[in-house]
Order: structure tokens, then sequence, then C-alpha cells
């Protein structure tokens, strides 16, 4: 790619209505005039650019902020084929400049007061504070490290304002006593099983219960998704409350996509006052995967990221994202999707190792069907050091026919070797397809369990609504 990139995605900019001063107004059309050509610039207000390799991540259809979300490939943006992903890029490109550790550092969701308006009068703003003679030393007459200090001097205050102060640091979560049954048990060393169910498409909930008390017996916990495929179903939040009257555990999902910044901390002390204590954050999939009419498609006002920085705080801290104390803290076990083939294995460790800095304590991963390039992921996390830092319980689905397995090869971020699908066609030719699929699954829950000494910690089963065929996987492959 090159290192400039005029035009490459029209959006419109963000022009608020607001009001601004003469001296703002002309400061910010000129940098339209010269950043608009350069780099496609939005105005968005809150410019990244000498962090993402001089590339705007504004381009992307979610407004991510943070790095990738789990469809991102090679090729292309899982939402709008005909672009490539452009957090792929900015990866791409940091790390052939030796720049991958600025992706690092949890960058805030956007302040909208200064959307639409100019940057740089905020970098001559630093400047004066810090002092003409001292930044024209630092940058030009002193070595490269103290180039750095100065340049990051300048840039630091304006990307981390006083109600985010994001950084790139571990943060060991506050209280060691286990929030959660979940949690218990994964610190005690147990390798264990959760499934997902799904919740229901009308306000009965017959079959949310007794698909419940099918599964209790077999899995620690039960997540309930929030409105998958951005398709409105019952909310997680009520599943979960159900599962705790009935007895289970639930893992309440929590989608950015739907949360705005007010909603997501109500929500997370309404669902930890009726008694959730596992809350998986996910960015969500795109509303262009959703059936007519959409909502807005080209930014969420946060990312998993966020949410889990914006939790963690709430619950270690003990304050809102304004700064209000919050007498008593919600009590939470924070997860977080992991998406081991989607884009390149390292691209993913770093992603997954902000999520661990920003909070996630446990992964559920995206479906695995090859467990061996699994590996690859594994080893890039134990690069980093964090395998000790995070729980990690691998995502299985079993296949119920041919057509099946073959709609999973086009699913963003999963992996569908070609002798599964082999299997499957030879199954089907035979009539047998969906008692092939469950062997497989067999096979892989018996392999997950066999790295259990090394980095995994659990298995997640994803039925897809085929949920009676959970305790016939959990006993066949033994983890009972
Ligand atoms: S694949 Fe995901 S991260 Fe990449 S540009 Fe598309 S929506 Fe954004």
């Amino acid at each position: 790619m090159s290192i400039f990139t005029p035009g490459r995605r029209w959006q419109p900019p963000f022009m608020p209505f607001k009001h601004e001063s003469p001296g703002q107004r002309v400061l910010a059309s000129l940098e339209i005039i010269v950043k608009g050509p350069l780099w496609g610039c939005r105005m968005c207000g809150n410019c990244l650019l000498q962090e993402t390799a001089f590339i705007c991540p504004m381009e992307c259809p979610k407004g991510m902020r943070n790095g990738p979300c789990g469809g991102s490939t090679p090729e292309s943006c899982y939402v709008d084929k005909t672009r490539p992903c452009i957090w792929y890029e900015i990866y791409n490109r940091s790390f052939k400049m030796g720049r991958q550790e600025k992706l690092m550092e949890v960058l805030p969701p956007l302040d909208w007061e200064k959307t639409g308006g100019e940057t740089w009068g905020d970098v001559v703003g630093r400047v004066k504070e810090m002092g003409m003679g001292r930044v024209i030393k630092g940058l030009v007459f002193r070595k490269s490290e103290e180039r750095a200090e100065t340049w990051d001097g300048i840039f630091r205050p304006i990307r981390q304002p006083e109600w985010w102060q994001g950084d790139s640091e571990y943060h060991e979560p506050k209280n060691q006593e286990p929030a959660s049954e979940l949690e218990r048990k994964l610190k005690a060393g147990e390798f264990v099983v959760a499934c997902e169910i799904t919740p229901p498409l009308s306000t009965s909930t017959n079959k949310l219960s007794s698909n419940i008390d099918l599964v209790k017996p077999y899995v620690t916990a039960i997540n309930f998704t929030d409105n998958a495929s951005a398709t409105p179903r019952m909310t997680s939040w009520a599943c979960s409350k159900i599962a705790i009257d009935r007895g289970a555990e639930p893992v309440m999902q929590i989608a950015a996509r739907d949360r705005t910044r007010a909603g997501l901390q109500g929500e997370i002390l309404g669902a930890s006052a009726l008694g959730v204590r596992n809350v998986l954050c996910v960015t969500g999939d795109s509303p262009v995967l959703a059936p007519q009419p959409r909502g807005r498609m080209d930014i969420n006002d946060l990312d998993a990221i966020q949410m889990l920085w914006i939790l963690r705080r709430m619950r270690d801290e003990g304050h809102y994202l304004d700064g209000r104390e919050i007498k008593f803290p919600p009590r939470i076990f924070l997860g977080a999707a992991a998406s081991p083939f989607a884009s390149d294995p390292k691209f993913q460790a770093l992603r997954e190792h902000k999520k661990i800095n920003a909070g996630a304590q446990f992964f559920q991963t995206n479906l695995v069907y090859d467990i061996d390039r699994m590996e690859i992921w594994l080893n890039e996390l134990a690069k980093r050091n964090v395998l000790d830092k995070v729980f990690i319980m691998v995502g299985i689905t079993p296949l119920k026919s041919l057509k099946m397995t073959r709609y999973m090869t086009d699913v963003p971020g999963v992996w569908m070797p070609e002798p599964i699908i082999k299997r499957m066609e030879a199954a089907d030719a035979a009539g047998n397809a969906q008692e092939e699929g469950v062997q497989i699954a067999l096979e892989l829950a018996r392999k997950v369990k066999s790295f259990e000494k090394q980095g995994i910690h659990g298995l997640h089963i994803m039925p897809v609504g085929w949920e009676d065929i959970i305790p016939r996987i959990v006993k066949e492959a033994g983890l009972l």
C-alpha cells in the first residue's frame, strides 16, 4: 500500500452542528483539503494517523479504533468485500516498520465533541504548552529515544483524554476472589465445558427453559448471544436471568454494536445486581448481515476492547467513565472473543494481547476445525508471554450436514480444512452426514482436551440450535 491513500474510500465527513470560531473553521477547511486527498480523512476530529502507521482507521465500516474485528482477512473486509480490511493494512505496515507495539495502547472511543473539527489547533496548543524551544530541541537535536519522547509528549495528551487514560500495560484484576463458578473452576485448574444456547425469537421461554435444564448437568456455564448476526432475539441479560432462576450459570454476551457508553454501564450494573457474574464482550457482527431495515452501518460508538477497559475500571477502580464513584461496583468475570484464524496469527495474537491488557480474563474462541493450525496462534500468544494471564476455551460447532459444512467455509474468521469437507461429502453421499459431523466434533473435543496443559483450559460448544447434541458430545468425549 502506498504512503498516501487518496480517495480510497469515500465516506461522508463527520460534520456536526456546532459553533466554531472563524479561525477554527479556516483550520478545519485547510485540514480536510490536505488530509482528505492524502488519507481519505473523514474529519473525525480524533486523529490517530501517527499511531496507525499513517493509514486512517476510520475507513473501517465498523469504526474500529483498536484493531481488526474477527472477520479481518488478508483479502478483504468482510463487511465490504470490494475493499481491503483497513486494519489488516495497518497491522501489515506497522509490523514491516517495526511499529507494531504502538498498536498496543488502548485508545478511547471518539470524543464526539471534537468530530468535524480541526485537530491541528490541539497540536499547536500542546507545542505552546511544552515550549517551542524544548520541542525543536527534542525533535531535531536529540537521539531517537528522546525524539520519540518529545513526539509522545505532544500527542499523548491529545489522544488520551483525562476521562480515558488508556495505556499498553497489563492490569491485574483487583479482587482475586472468584466472581463465578466458571472463574473458580478455571482458577482451580479444572478443564471446563461451556456451551451456547440460542435465545428465543419470541416471548415464549418454554424451549429456552427446557434447553437450559437439558444442558445444565453437563456444562459449567451457558452463553447467551446478544443479537447474533445483528438479528434481534430475546436479550442476553433476560436469558441469563432465566438461567440463574433455573440454577444454571450464565455467560452474558454483550455486543458493542448495540451499546452506547451510558447503555453499557447501566446494563452491567443491572446485570450484576441480578446475579450475572460472567460477561463476554464482543464487538458484534456488522448490521450488513442484519435483515432490512438496517441500522447505522458505518460506525460503532464502542468496540470490544473499549468495553473491556470501561468494565474493568468500573469493577476494579469503582468509577463510571465520567469519573463518578460507584459505591457498590459490579462483580464480574470478564471475557472476550478470540479469533485464531482471522487475518494472520501474529496480528491476532497482538490483538488478543491488547484485550488481555484491557481486562479480558478468559477467551472463548471462534470455531476451530483445525487444531494444528490453532497451535500456531497459541505459539504467537506464548511469544507474547500472556498464556498465564488468560484462560482459553476453544469453540467448536458440530456439523449437522454437508450444506452447513459448505456454509462454514464462508463464515468470517472460520477455517474449514479440506479433509473435513471431503469426509462430510463422503458421508453425505452415504446418507450419514449428521453422524459424521458428531464424530468430527468428538475428535475435536478430545484433541482440545489434549492441550489442557499447553494453554487451553476448556471447551466451548456452540451447537447453533442443536442443543440436544451437547450431552452426547460431553459424555462421549470423556469430559463429564
Ligand atoms: S474486516 Fe472488520 S476490522 Fe477489517 S475493515 Fe472490515 S469491519 Fe473493519
